[in-house]
């Protein structure tokens, strides 16, 4: 997979990948990480990338030219060319959908990904007509830069790569896992893994030695030993902590009997059942 990044900014990102399963993944050679400077793309003495709005109003806006030719240096296809199943050109902008773990398993699919980072009032919206397929937000608040949010992805899309995390399974069953996950239920499929299929929820709370710290003790269900009884726990954690933080997911989440009666308990004014 191959991920260029057009950016005024090409040395923010020194740093972004050097680090864990995106290094690792790099140096594999899984995944190839290009930046470009838009600056290199401008004709004129003060190297300029930014103009005066159309209409008057706040700050300056990106140009089209600059990013129009970093763009088309990069032996992509045209938009009406571009084949989706391959490849795909995003805008960064606060404006655009929401990314969420399904878009990030859908880019995973893909060989090329090219990440438009914008700044100051935003880029000049043709750019978004003529060459990007998807407008992307990484969350409801407005950043300086389109950098973060374009580092944020690659992070969240190169660890769903094949390979990518030492446990496959990893990816699969953590908070907004797989929906159709089925929880592990029957004790005899052997000891609990590392998480219980999340099946759309929040993962649960996570716990290491010491036993005891600042005088609190790990909860006493994850030191007992028996399968079943951790399991239960886990799975009673994970819909609690969703109830209470993502109450939202809840409508989508893989939902057992056992779920469902967990979480009457919790919220009895809650209709889950459908
Ligand atoms: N005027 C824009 C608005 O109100 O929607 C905000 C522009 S922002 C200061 C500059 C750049 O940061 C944007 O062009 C975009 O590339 C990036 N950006 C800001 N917030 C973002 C978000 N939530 N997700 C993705 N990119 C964002």
């Amino acid at each position: 997979m191959r991920f260029d990044l057009v950016t005024i900014f090409p040395d923010f990102f020194t740093s972004s990948f050097r680090y864990g399963i995106l290094s690792r993944a790099v140096a594999a050679g899984q995944v190839q990480i290009a930046t470009h400077d838009l600056r290199s793309f401008t004709h004129d003495r003060h190297r300029t990338v930014d103009d005066r709005p159309f209409g008057g109003g706040e700050g300056m806006v990106l140009k089209p030219e600059p990013i129009f030719d970093a763009v088309a240096a990069l032996d992509i296809a045209s938009k009406e060319h571009r084949d989706p199943t391959q490849e795909t050109v995003i805008l960064l902008s606060a404006q655009g959908k929401p990314f969420t773990q399904a878009v990030a398993q859908d880019l995973s699919k893909l060989k090329r990904i090219v990440l438009i980072c914008g700044r100051y009032e935003g880029v000049d919206e043709r750019i978004n007509d003529l060459l990007c397929d998807r407008e992307i937000s990484i969350g409801d608040y407005v950043l300086s830069g389109g950098e973060l949010a374009a580092a944020i992805i690659v992070d969240a899309v190169v660890r769903l790569l094949p390979g990518a995390l030492g446990n496959p399974d990893s990816s699969r069953f953590e908070s907004f896992g797989e929906i159709d996950v089925p929880d592990n239920q029957d004790p005899a499929l052997g000891p609990p893994r590392s998480t219980h299929g999340s099946g759309g929820l929040l993962d649960y709370p996570h716990y290491t030695r010491p036993a005891e710290f600042h005088g609190r003790a790990v909860p006493q269900a994850l030191s007992s030993g028996n399968h079943e009884i951790i399991r239960k726990w886990r799975r009673h954690m994970s819909l609690e902590k969703t109830l209470r933080n993502r109450p939202d997911l809840l409508a989508k989440a893989h939902l057992t009997k056992e779920d469902q009666e967990i979480l009457r308990k919790l919220a009895p004014q809650n209709n889950l059942d459908d």
